[in-house]
């Protein structure tokens, strides 16, 4: 995880830099606007850390600026400011500042407002993830996330363990899973030995996806004594 620091004092930007990479970050300085913005804009930053009175370009430009950029649009900013500096929040969360922290503050505090806004971070980029991770096969769609599929364009309805079933299957076209394995990972390692499960949800899968014979083995294909494949 990096993390630019856009700071005009030297000594706030080095014990800022200094906490930073005390707890595993890296972390780069700029000391004015210009540079912040260079910095931000040259090298894919995790987090930005970004001073409001800077010399040149104020940090609230610094920030709507950012916001404007392909690149810089989602990354999280957390603005600092001293008490004694007239400072609307406000203003700074509508500039799309994600968080707002006063001068002084502890290490502590600015690391705990960071790991969250790393995390929502995170989350958000594993829910686009998911979102893009729409699996097509032949006339079935499904949504992992959503815990919805459609064959032919008409949504199904299948009980979760059916659902996921069906999306690791599909998710890992042509590979063969045995029943043991699709047990282990579909429901857990108490189950094993259930193996007569994994063969009444599939038929329950093939009866509700509506497909016939003919598609049945096409898409979910039974090999007598190993397990079940999906369509490549
Ligand atoms: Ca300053």
């Amino acid at each position: 995880m990096r993390i630019l620091i856009i700071e005009d004092e030297p000594k706030t930007a080095a014990y800022l830099k200094k906490g930073l990479t005390e707890n595993g970050f890296a972390a780069d300085i700029a000391t004015n606007g210009d540079d912040g913005l260079h910095a931000a804009l040259s090298f894919d930053y995790d987090l930005i850390i970004l001073d409001v009175m800077l010399p040149g370009i104020s940090g609230l430009e610094v920030c709507r600026y950012l916001r404007q950029q392909e690149s810089t649009k989602n990354t999280p900013i957390i603005m600092v400011s001293a008490r004694s500096e007239e400072f609307d929040r406000i203003l700074g969360l509508e500039m799309g500042a994600d968080d707002y922290i006063t001068k002084p503050f502890s290490p502590r505090e600015l690391l705990t407002r960071i790991k969250v806004r790393l995390r929502i971070q995170n989350d958000k980029k594993i829910e686009e993830l998911l979102d893009d991770q729409k699996i097509v096969r032949g006339d079935i769609e499904i949504y992992p996330k959503k815990y919805t599929v459609y064959v032919k364009g008409v949504k199904q309805v299948l009980t979760p363990k059916e659902f996921e079933l069906l999306t690791l299957l599909a998710s890992n076209a042509g590979k063969v899973f045995k029943r043991e394995e699709l047990l282990d990972k579909v429901w857990g390692y108490d189950f094993r030995g259930y193996t007569r499960t994994v063969d009444v949800h599939i038929r329950h899968i093939r009866r509700k996806l509506g497909l016939d014979e003919g598609q049945r083995s096409f898409y979910i294909e039974s090999l007598r004594g190993v397990g079940y494949r999906f369509c490549e």
